[in-house]
């Protein structure tokens, strides 16, 4: 292992990096800073968040730039604000010492006067996001035409959120012979795009595999049934006590209703989601970095800059529709050193999904069972005693002794002890003494793969359509908005095909078919009674464009019916409140 002198790093930034405490490089510094340091090149570096890949081309980028000259030579573009000021954050500490140094952020949210004044007074390095970036130069508010080194940061997050026009848009503006440094933590096909497409002969690094999870992270999963899902979550919280987390939900809505129940239930909670205004947005990440809300409830994009580095837990409250996007969520703990849990809450129709992410991520899943009462309740009195043991006395209390002691004057210790612990044991266990095993199983592997919990589906359009499994996926995909996992055994047939879903996405695949015309056709979807070859040979031959009206009619009747039992139970289930847990 190499220490910072050995990589070649000039007296102003070794004097930063020992002022942050920085003590050997991590891998991705060791394998980047020496090959930017010696050489022009491009890079494509695979690494995820947490890795110390800021001060990888951080370093880099201070070393090479002319900090004496007042023109902007190092363009960074990130994918969200918060890691946009991340950046720049980061930026400002390593060059402390570099004299005449001006790091400045663009990003949407905030006064463009302001931040168009900060440029013009000479920012050698512009750490942006791309909408801002792009609405700024269509302005003429800064010149981009002299950047020697374009970082695009996150660029797999960038792409996802769909910033692929606006980053061309941008590095057209900048000169051909730059050097352009990518970072990502995952390969998908259009990053990989990217780095044909906008680089020359990239020299390529890699941290860990590709798309692989950090070592440093262990993943568990929860079955339980979807409707106990909350329950589950409040459950895996009074088991850790002293938690730190992120819990991933998949739309605002959700984000918002989970956060507001916590905070309702007592739990030191918050939401992040892109609703709130951006100062909301900030308040919220001030108090979760100041360890006042433990639990932070985020959907994906909100999510992304969060770079706090004790978090305890990642909690998937549900599963991502990219798998990719798990190794994203799983990396906001495990980060600088520490190690962490990556938690899934599932239901029997997304098991499946494990399997996938377990080949994407390279690590197995410990499957574990959601605590019973008495667990927690164990947990929770062990913590107490523990805090008790590690707290200082408040001397404050002195004047009110002297009352106290006579009060338990003729109580023994051993009592005292039993009397004070039970205030804390008998909230938790008359809460959780009657509450259910929230545990279900999965009957056999045929849960993880399809049938019991998927619907499989005949559809009126086949070869003769032009359609084979991929063009047919992707338009399932894409009129459905389902995710890439949300389609599969798609079989595509001449004038006809089948494809699956999970059974919960029935209802919605039902009714957007149920009068759905694509180039001037009626495109008609049915339940395929049997899911394997019977079902098949059922539809043979059928390709009218009014096929099956009437069946489908006849199941959504069938539909609404079940609906409105499960909505009877599960009012009747649960229901009672759960202790109000003390606030920190
Ligand atoms: P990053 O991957 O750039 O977001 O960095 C994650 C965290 O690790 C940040 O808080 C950095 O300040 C910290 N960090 C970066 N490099 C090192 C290093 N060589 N040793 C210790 N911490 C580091």
């Amino acid at each position: 292992m190499s220490t910072f002198q050995e990589l070649g790093l000039n007296e102003e930034l070794l004097q930063a990096i020992t002022d942050m405490g920085f003590k050997t490089p991590s891998e991705v510094q060791e394998k980047a800073i020496p090959i930017l340091l010696k050489t022009e090149t491009d890079l494509v570096a695979l690494a995820q968040t947490g890795t110390g890949k800021t001060a990888a081309f951080g370093f880099p980028m201070l070393e090479k730039i002319a900090i004496d000259s007042r023109t902007t030579q190092g363009l960074i573009l990130s994918p969200t604000r918060e890691l946009c000021l991340q950046i720049t954050n980061e930026m400002k500490q390593y060059g402390k010492y570099c004299k005449g140094l001006n790091v400045v952020a663009i990003y949407g949210g905030s006064s463009i006067t302001e931040q168009a004044r900060e440029v013009k007074r000479g920012a050698q390095i512009i750490v942006a996001t791309p909408g801002r970036m792009k609405d700024m130069i269509s302005r003429r508010l800064v010149d981009i035409s002299k950047i020697q080194y374009a970082v695009l940061d996150e660029a797999d997050e960038m792409l996802n959120m769909g910033f692929k026009e606006d980053i061309t848009d941008i590095l057209s503006h900048t000169p051909d012979h730059k050097n352009t440094w990518l970072f990502s933590a995952t390969m998908p096909k259009e990053v990989a795009n990217i780095a044909k497409n906008f680089m020359i002969n990239p020299q390529e690094i890699t941290v860990g595999n590709k798309n692989e999870s950090t070592s440093q992270v262990t993943h568990e999963y929860y079955l339980v049934n979807s409707r106990d899902r909350y329950q589950a979550l409040k459950r895996l919280a009074d088991l850790n006590p002293n938690i730190f987390s992120v819990i991933f939900c998949r739309t605002k809505r959700d984000t918002q209703k989970v956060a507001e129940k916590l905070i309702e239930d007592g739990y030191s909670a918050g939401a992040l989601h892109g609703d709130l205004s951006q100062n909301q947005r900030d308040l919220v990440m001030r108090s979760f970095r100041n360890k006042q809300i433990q639990m932070l409830v985020a959907t994906d994009v909100a999510a992304r800059g969060i770079d706090v580095d004790d978090i305890t837990h990642v909690i998937n409250y549900q599963l991502p529709d990219e798998a990719e996007t798990y190794t994203h969520r799983s990396g906001r703990t495990g980060r600088a050193g520490k190690t962490g849990i990556s938690m899934v809450i599932v239901s029997k129709s997304e098991v499946r999904k494990i399997k996938s992410i377990e080949r994407i991520i390279k690590k197995q899943f410990e499957k574990k069972d959601i605590p019973s009462g008495i667990d927690i309740c164990e947990v929770q009195l062990m913590s107490l005693a523990n805090k008790i043991d590690n707290t200082e006395i408040n001397h404050e209390i002195d004047p009110y002794l002297e009352h106290i002691n006579t009060l338990f004057e003729t109580t023994s210790k051993e009592a005292l002890i039993k009397k004070f612990f039970s205030v804390e044991f008998t909230r938790f266990y008359n809460y959780y003494n009657k509450t259910k095993d929230l545990n279900i199983e999965v009957s056999s592997e045929r849960d993880f793969d399809t049938n019991e919990n998927t619907s499989r589906y005949f559809i009126n359009v086949g070869k003769k359509d032009g359609y084979d499994w991929m063009s047919l996926k992707d338009f399932l995909k894409d009129v459905l908005e389902l995710g890439r996992d949300d389609v599969f055994k798609v079989d595509v047939k001449d004038s006809f095909s089948f494809f699956n879903t999970n059974k919960d996405q029935q209802e919605k695949v039902l009714s957007f078919f149920n009068d759905f015309k694509h180039n001037g056709r009626f495109v008609n979807v049915e339940v395929s009674e049997d899911k394997g070859r019977k079902g098949n040979r059922k539809y043979r031959g059928k390709r009218d464009g009014n096929f099956g009206a009437s069946r489908r009619r006849e199941t959504s009747g069938r539909r609404s019916n079940s609906q409105s039992q499960s909505r009877r139970s599960s009012n009747g289930s649960t229901g009672s409140s759960r202790p109000r847990r003390s606030r920190r």
